[in-house]
């Protein structure tokens, strides 16, 4: 018998993963995908002798790694280190910097002075969102759902004391636990890791706090996080997985409850038997599936996460004042910044930013002596600012500002300078208007609110990936190749 083929549109961590998995099950497996190059948002730039991460520098819950190489029968294909402290934060007009520290020990001391009793606060607020995440994970991230019915049916088994976590805000959560307004900046930080801010985002998120302080942590890829990517390319290849670049889906041909194959930009089929599809769920079936449903119209109503503008910066010299993962906030206005920035009503001249220095943790990122710096600044997407030529005057206000607040003079160092605003990132990876984690998770629009990985019209198509079910960041894009193959596994001989 000959096997099944499987045509997986997307080369993403969401679609290489469930490449593999379904290799493993004995399907051929051929990719296509839109960018020259693998990895989507998990991607590397080069220029000019320096190697930059372009989004992704650290991620959390390693353990979905650990089953998935498992589930693909392989090798883990890169090597990880658990980070502490995580991350240091600097605001406007101070000269203070915080560490954050997992050991809590260290952690109360930077913030003793300002926040009295903070271990005892923050061993509450850990110990209430520690209980909530076991139960979320088991309860909802690691199951599929095959109907919002099914779903609403899961949400009511969570136990009742978590209701108020679904209706309070992250910021507010924050305010019941913590008096001091930098402590509560600190750790609602979290939310943005989620595309959004602490006022808009429920508290149930506040489970990010206990993954990032308890339980797993957070963790930097020895050699940089393409690694992840070049490992998983070597698997794919020894197995026979073909990946076209380059080629970018957007018709298909199919009938009934059947697709028979996608049809590129350049007119050209790709056939097989089943389809799985890693580009944005809710967009591909818009724009490629035409369903009415999913129009455009439809999806700018609805929550989108933030839009990267990202800056990759080779730098003569080594900046003294920098760690590896930095926050660089504002001044005492987070609420209406965060309040406004997405909705493009705060100004861009002095924003706030991520920077990652690379070369710290990975020498070979830059050339000796140098530094490698990522920022993101996360700013609205295209519905809201379409029109990004004022982008290196952005690009300067930043620059000048981590010179004044690192004391290195980072505009006559400048070695490279690459710039990309939400319109390149919509361009090379297909982000609906530009937003860089997808649609937003509030509850509406999380699990079977969620485009379903599974169609609706044809029983041969599912889809993986940030989009679908569980949502975004890389451990749940992992979980999300997981669900779509226990559901390959259970659904295909209904076909
Ligand atoms: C700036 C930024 C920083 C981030 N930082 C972190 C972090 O530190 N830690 C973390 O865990 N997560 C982080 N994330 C989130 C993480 O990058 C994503 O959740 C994850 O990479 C998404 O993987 P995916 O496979 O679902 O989607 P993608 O990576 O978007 O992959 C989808 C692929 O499909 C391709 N494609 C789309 N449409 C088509 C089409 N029509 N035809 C052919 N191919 C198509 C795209 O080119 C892409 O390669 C960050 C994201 C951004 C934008």
């Amino acid at each position: 018998m000959t096997a099944r083929k499987a045509l997986v549109v997307g080369a993403g961590l969401g679609g290489l993963a469930t490449a593999l998995r379904l290799r493993r099950r004995g399907y051929e497996v051929e990719m296509v995908e839109m960018y020259k190059q693998a990895g989507g948002r998990l991607n590397q730039l080069v220029a000019d002798g320096f190697t930059f991460d372009m989004a992704p520098t650290f991620f959390s819950m390693s353990y979905h790694f650990d089953e998935f190489v498992r589930d693909a029968g392989i090798e883990m294909p890169f090597r990880f280190v658990k980070i502490d402290p995580l991350y240091r934060v600097n605001f406007r007009g101070s000269d203070r910097w915080y560490t954050i520290y997992r050991d809590l020990d260290k952690l109360s001391h930077q913030f003793e002075d300002i926040e009295p009793g903070f271990r005892e606060r923050m061993e509450r607020f850990l110990a209430s969102a520690g209980a909530l995440f076991d139960d979320i994970e088991k309860g909802v991230l690691s199951k599929n759902f095959r109907s919002l019915p099914d779903f609403l049916f899961q949400m009511t088994r969570l136990p009742l004391k978590h209701v108020p976590k679904i209706l309070r805000s992250v910021w507010s959560e924050m305010s019941r636990y913590f008096t001091s307004y930098e402590v509560r900046v600190i750790f609602s930080l979290v939310s943005f890791f989620l595309g959004a801010t602490p006022f808009d985002t429920p508290a149930v998120y506040s489970i990010l706090s206990y993954t990032e302080m308890v339980h797993d942590g957070y963790h930097n890829v020895e050699g940089g996080m393409y690694r992840i990517v070049e490992g998983l390319l070597r698997e794919a290849d020894r197995a026979g997985i073909k990946i076209h670049y380059n080629v970018t889906i957007s018709g298909f041909d199919g009938s009934g409850k059947r697709n028979t194959a996608f049809i590129d930009t350049l007119g050209r089929r790709w056939d097989a038997d089943i389809f799985v599809v890693n580009a944005d769920a809710a967009m591909f079936r818009g724009r490629v599936f035409r369903r009415t449903a999913f129009s455009d119209e439809k999806l700018d109503r609805m929550q989108w996460t933030l839009a990267p503008f990202t800056m990759y910066l080779g730098v003569k010299g080594k900046m003294e004042n920098i760690h590896h993962h930095n926050y660089f906030l504002g001044e005492g206005d987070y609420e209406p910044y965060s309040k406004g920035i997405f909705r493009n009503r705060v100004s861009l001249d002095k924003p706030y930013y991520y920077v990652n220095a690379n070369a710290i943790f990975n020498p070979q990122s830059a050339p000796p002596g140098c530094e490698n710096i990522f920022i993101l600044v996360p700013v609205p997407d295209l519905r809201f600012k379409p029109d990004w030529s004022d982008r290196e005057r952005i690009a300067d206000a930043v620059i000048s500002d981590l010179s004044a607040r690192t004391g290195h003079n980072v505009e006559a160092n400048l070695m490279t300078r690459v710039v990309l605003d939400p319109a390149d990132w919509q361009n090379m990876f297909g982000l609906y208007r530009g937003s860089g984690l997808g649609l937003g998770h509030k509850m509406t629009q999380v699990g079977g609110f969620r485009p379903s990985n599974r169609d609706e019209v044809f029983s041969n198509v599912w889809y993986t990936g940030a989009s679908t079910v569980p949502g975004t960041g890389l451990p749940m894009v992992i979980i999300s190749s997981k669900l779509t193959v226990q559901r390959i596994d259970n659904e295909i001989d209904t076909l």
